[in-house]
């Protein structure tokens, strides 16, 4: 039986890939002028870096890393970047590099989740991070930059839900107060929410089960959690993202049930969602994580950052056109045809030919069905150091010098 991809895993055809590359050489754009650099961490780490980077209490952590042994050692495939790439910061010194350090990645993510659309088992993640600086321009200036890449890949009609989940000690008041208002109703939520009322109670605020939302409304969850303020740094700070955004004209929705399903987020939480996403309608999602470098064995270094998925992104764009070849170089000499086509391909055009010495009018058939011209060059041709250019949407041909069809796709 012929063997088939695996479940949750995906080709990326040809015709996706052009659209993703135009939307990476716009990520690339927009980042480098915001002054971000590319880097590539391994795609297998140690197991350790996601207990401890991710969150031992998390759902990607718990349930859906791919983990394996070798040589006894515990791998696995990264489920998220961000862990990854503050590996690399401190194991390069890039914390006495001059900050903040700003770096973004793009690259394939393993997480064991139920596969349906907008959800795979292997995916891409386009992302930003940035390390070094607490002030809340530093959150406005990254999500701004997604917002701005978004545009640039003409994406419209999305909306910046935030919040800030304050810092350790705003935390553990949201925590507390969770579990009071939780506890008397704790044996009807689903079996997920029974288990993070002891290990991270925040993340109750995300469960996806009707049945609790339900439960959440009814206890006006949400309204009392409102009436919680956060500490005075943790709203200053909020108050003047707010304040930045407002200033770039970026309009959000505030959301005070948004968590993240990481651990290891503070104060600024964000996600960009499109409504004709469906039900997996989230974009991308970031926040702020001061406390992970120090997590992962270095100083304190505040740090902010997002990721996209890719698949998700490629699915709101519109499709680009096809590749066709620009010239088609059509003759029965297939020395002077190789040879030819890439001279051509020197110029930076598309060219192909028919590595054959088929009958013209076939070898005119296929070129019709691919490309935008045929160049032929017969005996005549050959001897006259000429090309007949065909052109094959309207069929004029006309037979000119090889220097003036040099010079003129040259143009
Ligand atoms: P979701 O709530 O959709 O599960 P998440 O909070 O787990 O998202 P992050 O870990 O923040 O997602 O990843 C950022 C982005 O990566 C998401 O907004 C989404 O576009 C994409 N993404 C996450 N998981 C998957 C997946 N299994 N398949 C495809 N894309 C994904
Ligand atoms: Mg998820």
């Amino acid at each position: 039986m012929a063997i088939k991809a695996q479940k949750g895993t995906k080709d990326v055809l040809p015709e996706e890939y052009t659209q993703w590359k135009s939307i990476l050489a716009k990520a690339d754009e927009i980042f480098t002028t915001a002054d971000f650099r590319q880097i590539e961490t391994p795609i297998f780490e140690a197991t350790e870096l996601f207990q401890r980077g991710v969150g031992d209490s998390t759902d990607i952590v718990n349930k859906e890393m791919y983990t394996f042994e070798k040589s006894d050692r515990s791998l696995t495939l990264r489920p998220e970047n961000t862990a990854g790439v503050v590996r690399a910061y401190l194991e390069h010194g890039m914390s006495r590099d001059i900050q903040p350090v700003k770096l973004w990645y793009f690259g394939p993510m393993f997480r064991y989740e139920r596969p349906q659309a907008g959800r795979q088992r292997q995916f891409h993640q386009i992302g930003v991070e940035m390390f070094g600086v607490e002030d809340a321009s530093a959150d406005a200036d990254c999500i701004y930059t997604a917002v701005k890449f978004f545009e640039s890949v003409g994406l419209q009609n999305l909306s910046v839900e935030l919040n800030s989940l304050g810092c350790n000690s705003c935390r553990d008041k949201f925590r507390a107060k969770i579990k009071t208002l939780l506890e008397p109703v704790l044996d009807k939520l689903c079996e997920d929410c029974q288990k993070r009322f002891v290990t991270n109670p925040l993340r109750i605020l995300d469960c996806k089960s009707e049945d609790c939302k339900r439960i959440f409304e009814e206890n006006k969850i949400l309204e009392n959690l409102a009436k919680l303020e956060l500490c005075e740094e943790c709203s200053e700070h909020y108050n003047n993202l707010k304040v930045y955004l407002d200033m770039l004209n970026v309009k959000y929705v505030e959301n005070p049930f948004l968590v993240r399903g990481l651990d290891y987020y503070t104060r600024t939480v964000f996600e960009i969602k499109s409504e004709s996403l469906g039900s997996q309608n989230a974009v991308c999602g970031g926040g702020r994580y001061d406390n992970l470098v120090e997590t992962l064995g270095g100083q304190h270094t505040p740090a902010i950052g997002w990721a996209v998925g890719m698949e998700r992104l490629y699915s709101l764009t519109e499709k680009a056109e096809p590749q066709k070849v620009d010239y088609f170089v059509v003759s029965d000499n297939i020395a002077e045809a190789l040879k030819l086509a890439n001279e051509i391909r020197k110029y930076g055009k598309i060219a192909e030919f028919d590595y054959s010495k088929r009958k013209f009018a076939k070898q005119i058939e296929k070129a019709a069905k691919i490309a935008k011209n045929a160049v032929i060059i017969g005996e005549t041709e050959i001897e006259q150091n000429t090309v007949s250019v065909k052109n094959l949407s309207t069929f004029k041909q006309k037979t000119i010098s090889r220097e003036e069809f040099f010079a003129n796709i040259s143009r």
